[in-house]
Order: structure tokens, then C-alpha cells, then sequence
């Protein structure tokens, strides 16, 4: 028996079957600024301020027989610090393990920070690995994430979220519309929810007319209507024809979604702000949405955003991903019923490479896994790294 073989026993007793192991692993905090400050209806009702960065988590794998994955999670005002001390403290974890048994590494994740719970911070932190472990697998096998899960189509309708916020005047928000749909992107999404209701439907209504009746359009209210007014909005702008209403009330208001939803013939959208594939479980099950909203960073990562599709299949629910197109347009590759990515330029300052949209779509790129790899901007805006194990 050499000295190898111990090592591997001592890590996690794999069988035979084991083809490579995790020899390092680098973490990097990485605070992406925003060009504008961004406010949506919590910060017009005084819940939050403007957000003026996005603070990244990513996490780089890399194994003895030298292949790699990048995967990253991410925090909006508060939160990323701890989002990484949390991935610095679990990460050596992972170290000798076989990095294709991505179920099993979850779990050891998991319970390595059991007491801090199964949502929230802690899941997110795992969610970095996780999908640098998918990331990793697609690229051993050569293939775009969406091929290796197996991919229903090759491209996704999208729509623009970035150019519709209420910072934005509503003449810009036209022409930011007008560019979208220039740029290959078929539906455009607007945010509402002000407290003063009479300002959301003059703005939705410039824009229904601006884009006449064929484009899809959406509206999101950031969880900022008590139940009368979401289903007084609700019922008033019924007549726009709009492909979804987002977040009309509290994300964990369940049964005022499912209420919203059975009176509404516009579908009801939501499940952005919830933490794991339990608190989704809450929505699908009390049929609390039309389209559910997961976003695999925020729930734990691809391996728990692949269990949450099929129990939103079984639901006959329609999938429109939250943020993180980068990650999302694979997954949403992958789900039987047609769904929606939500297009967010923020990110491109990060990378390299960049998502194409063509003809209404987002184009599942043909590199390996996700096909991102880190710009040198990002390299300039890393906070902090820690790195784990020894470079092959
Ligand atoms: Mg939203």
C-alpha cells in the first residue's frame, strides 16, 4: 500500500472508480463597482440605499492531473465578506477529494459549517464550489455546461433588466429599450413598486406604448406591495399584457403569492431573494408562482438549482433564472419548458468572454463549462485571496 493510497483513504475512502483529485483551491473577494448607483422600489421606500457595487465570491479548483473550474457567488450591499471568510474556513474540505462526486463534496461542505444552517450566507459560500466543480466537470469532458446536463435548445429568449431601474428617467429607459431590442434581446422588464403607485403606471404606461403591443414585457416590484395594493396593481395592469408581474409582495409571503396568482390572470413571478431548494419547495408546492425565479448562486449552486428544475417540472411551473446570466443560461439550456434569462451587462467588466444575443436570444456559447475566464480589470478590483493545497 504506498504512501498515495493512505492519503486518499484518510480524505474520504473513494472506491477504484476515483480518476483525479482536488489539489488546490484560491478564493478571491472581488467588489465589482457599478457605473451608476442603482435604486429599485426598496430604496425609494427607504428600505436600502443605492447599491453602487456587487461584491463577488469566486472560487478556483484545480487537481492533480491538471484540470480546472472557476464558479463564483456573489452579494449585493452587504454580505460579501462574510460570504468569503465563511468559503475560507470549508475550503480545505474539499482537498484530496475526487472533484467529479459534486453531490457528495456538497454535502461535506454542508456539514462542514453545519450549526450556521442550510440557506442563506452559509449555502452561498458553498455555491462558489460547486459550480467551479460543474465548470470543472464540463471542461474535462470538453463540453458547454448546457451539453453536459443536456440541453433541451442551444439558445434562450432573454430580456433586459438593467436599463429599466427607477433611477433611470423614463426617456432614458425608452431609449435603453429601443437599444436592447437593437441589440438582439426580445423582452424588456421594468422596475415599479414606488409608493406612489401613479408614477408606476405612467412610466408602464410610456413604454407599452413606446414598444407597441408585440413585445414581452415584465414588471417587477421588489416585494414592496402590501397584499390589496399588489392586487389592486395587479388587477390594473392586467390590460398591458405583460408576461409577468415580479415579486408583488414579501419573498416569503407564500400564501399571498398563491392567492395573487389564482386571482390574476397575468402569472405571477418570484423566488429570487430565497436562499435553498427547502424555501422554494414552500412556493412550488402552495403553487405560489407561475414562474418561479431560482438563482443557483443564492440556493447553493448547480447541484441544488438541477434538484429545484425538476420539482419546478413536476409543477408544470415555467423558469425565468435570476441575475448571474453567465451561470443561468446553461441551466435554463437545460429545462424542458421554454424558459426566460434575464440580461444583465454588470458582469462583463469580469470577463473575458461575453454571451452573444441574436434574433430575441442568448446563444449558449460552444467553449467548455461555463466558458468564462477572469479579466485582468477583475484582477485589479480583487479585495482579497486565500489559497489552499499546492498548484500541480
Ligand atoms: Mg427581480
Amino acid at each position: 500500500m504506498t504512501t498515495k493510497t493512505q492519503g486518499l483513504a484518510a480524505a474520504a475512502a473513494p472506491g477504484e472508480a476515483t480518476l483525479d483529485r482536488i489539489a488546490w483551491i484560491r478564493l478571491h473577494a472581488i467588489h465589482l463597482p457599478l457605473a451608476t448607483p442603482i435604486s429599485d422600489a426598496k430604496v425609494l421606500t427607504g428600505r436600502q440605499r443605492p447599491m453602487t457595487e456587487v461584491a463577488f465570491l469566486f472560487a478556483e479548483i484545480g487537481t492533480e492531473n491538471g484540470h480546472e473550474g472557476i464558479g463564483f457567488s456573489y452579494s449585493k450591499r452587504a454580505g460579501g465578506p462574510g460570504q468569503f471568510e465563511h468559503a475560507k474556513e470549508i475550503a480545505p474540505v474539499l482537498l484530496g477529494e475526487d472533484p467529479s462526486d459534486i453531490a457528495k463534496l456538497w454535502t461535506k461542505l454542508c456539514w462542514a459549517g453545519a450549526s450556521v444552517g442550510r440557506s442563506g450566507l452559509s449555502t452561498q459560500a458553498i455555491a462558489a464550489f460547486d459550480i467551479a466543480l460543474w465548470d470543472l466537470k464540463a471542461k474535462r469532458a470538453g463540453l458547454p455546461l448546457a451539453k453536459l446536463l443536456g440541453a433541451h435548445r442551444d439558445s434562450v429568449q432573454c430580456y433586459n433588466t438593467s436599463g429599466g431601474f427607477l433611477h433611470t428617467p423614463i426617456e432614458e429607459v425608452l431609449e435603453n429599450s429601443s437599444k436592447s431590442l437593437a441589440a438582439g434581446i426580445s423582452g424588456i422588464k421594468i422596475k415599479v413598486g414606488q409608493p406612489d403607485t401613479a408614477a408606476d403606471l405612467r412610466r408602464l404606461t410610456a413604454v407599452r406604448e413606446h414598444l407597441g403591443d408585440d413585445v414581452p414585457l415584465m414588471v417587477d416590484a421588489n416585494q414592496q406591495w402590501d397584499r390589496p395594493t399588489a392586487q389592486r396593481m395587479g388587477r390594473t395592469m392586467e390590460r398591458f399584457n405583460l408576461v409577468w408581474i415580479e415579486e408583488p409582495l414579501d419573498a416569503y409571503d407564500v400564501q399571498g403569492h398563491a392567492a395573487l396568482a389564482r386571482s390574476l390572470d397575468t402569472p405571477v413571478a418570484t423566488g429570487e431573494m430565497l436562499a435553498s431548494v427547502g424555501e422554494h419547495w414552500e412556493l412550488i408546492k402552495n403553487e405560489a408562482a407561475d414562474f418561479i425565479q431560482p438563482d443557483a448562486p443564492r440556493i447553493g449552486g448547480i447541484t441544488q438549482f438541477l434538484k429545484l428544475a425538476t420539482l419546478a417540472d413536476q409543477a408544470h411551473l415555467q423558469l425565468a433564472p435570476h441575475f448571474a446570466m453567465e451561470i443561468h443560461l446553461h441551466l435554463a439550456a437545460a429545462y424542458p419548458h421554454e424558459p426566460w434569462v434575464e440580461h444583465f451587462d454588470w458582469l462583463d467588466p469580469l470577463f473575458n468572454e461575453h454571451l452573444e444575443t441574436r434574433d430575441g436570444r442568448m446563444h449558449v456559447p460552444s467553449r467548455p463549462g461555463l466558458g468564462f475566464t477572469l479579466s485582468d480589470q477583475a484582477t485589479a478590483w480583487t479585495r482579497a485571496t486565500a489559497e489552499f493545497g499546492k498548484r500541480a
